[in-house]
């Protein structure tokens, strides 16, 4: 990833700067304008409109499609910006060819949407959601895996990392009944029993991932506890995330 290079223009003309960056939503705006939002690593979230890109044929109709990553060249004018060019990194086209990857991206954008700000620097974020998409793009066979193990490293990077180790409370392993504690990020055990009820398979498809550990929990722990991550960060950011939440209603498991 190239770092993001600023040229001034001449005096009254604004400043244009390149920066990579990755769409997290693009609006109808104007006639045949998109109002986007993007991710970049240095100057964290950006509202810029693209112009004509709803036109057939448009130059850089490419550069408003969801999950587009490009090189975006912006123009700033009073405080706004507008995408004067783009070169594309990846548009992650096999997303799309599969609803419940779709949605798994979408969530991730949504996520990255969420817990970034305009003028706060974000690079760890945005190359967590680079290899989201990228492994979704890959393979579409089990969306879940890259989506559980980007929204705990979101959850990480945001401040409020999720932890299964053993029990906070009293130290013990954890076995049997568990439960997690959404203040703390932590599941404990049925002694203590801080928190919400959550199942074995929840816990052993965090601790997968954040152990880097080799158990293969059945599909349905990585969804799961996908949901746990929903209704933490829920907790947490208090954002209602519609695209997490479709995507646990296409989930083919009824859990
Ligand atoms: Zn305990």
């Amino acid at each position: 990833m190239s770092r993001a290079s600023l040229s001034a223009g001449a005096a009254g003309e604004g400043m244009e700067f390149k920066a990579d960056a990755l769409l997290l939503r693009a609006v109808d705006y104007g006639e045949n304008d998109k109002m986007a939002t993007l991710l970049t690593a240095e100057r964290g979230k950006i509202g810029a409109a693209l112009k004509g890109v709803r036109k057939a044929g448009a130059k850089l109709r490419f550069a408003a499609q969801p999950f587009c990553f490009a090189e975006y060249v912006f123009a700033e004018r009073g405080g706004r910006f507008t995408v004067t060019q783009a070169s594309l990194h990846d548009g992650f086209y096999d997303i799309r060819t599969d609803l419940a990857a779709y949605y798994a991206a979408a969530s991730v954008t949504e996520m990255c949407g969420t817990i970034s700000f305009e003028g706060m620097p974000c690079g760890a974020l945005l190359v967590c959601a680079v290899e989201a998409l990228e492994a979704l793009d890959a393979d579409q066979s089990a969306p879940e895996r890259p989506l559980l193990k980007f929204l705990l490293e979101a959850a990480a990077l945001a401040g409020y990392p999720v932890s299964a180790g053993d029990c906070p409370g009293c130290g013990k392993k954890i076995a049997g009944r568990r439960f997690f504690d959404m203040t703390a990020g932590a599941f404990n055990c049925a002694d203590c029993a801080q928190g919400v009820p959550a199942s074995a398979s929840t816990y052993e498809a965090i601790r997968a991932f954040l152990t880097k550990g080799e158990l293969p929990p059945e599909r349905e722990g990585y969804i799961r506890a996908v949901r746990l991550l929903k209704a933490y960060l829920t907790y947490h950011t208090e954002a209602e995330l519609p695209a997490l939440g479709e995507f646990l209603r296409l989930s083919p498991l009824k859990i």
